[in-house]
């Protein structure tokens, strides 16, 4: 991912719009890529310290931005998850189908 698509996604990633593959590839760059953190952390301080700043709380943009990144960490890891899970259960029911077949067309 460039920084011009990176920068294109913060918004989406804000509202927690961003699929699966966005969503890791959007992590990756914001990790190794200096200005695209800085992109965010400038876009999740107007968004959230606003709401923040309007009900009188502290806001700790460090520590609330990396709560932040690591629930979208924790997200796309059950997301791959359950991908993972849904490849294996179709992988065992084709096997499964294969052997079914395999058995009728050597019993019959
Ligand atoms: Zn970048």
């Amino acid at each position: 991912m460039n920084c011009k698509r990176a920068v294109q996604l913060v918004p989406a990633f804000l509202k927690d719009e961003l699929d699966t593959d966005d969503l890791r590839d959007f992590i990756e760059h914001v990790d190794t890529c200096e200005e695209c953190r800085e992109e965010l952390t400038i876009e999740f301080l107007v968004k959230e310290g606003i709401i923040h700043l309007e009900s009188g709380e502290v806001f700790d943009l460090g520590r609330e931005l990396g709560a932040r990144m690591k629930a979208a960490n924790h997200r796309l890891r059950i997301r791959e998850n359950v991908k993972i899970i849904y490849y294996a259960i179709s992988g065992l029911v084709a096997v499964e189908l294969v052997t079914v077949i395999l058995i009728l067309v050597f019993l019959y």
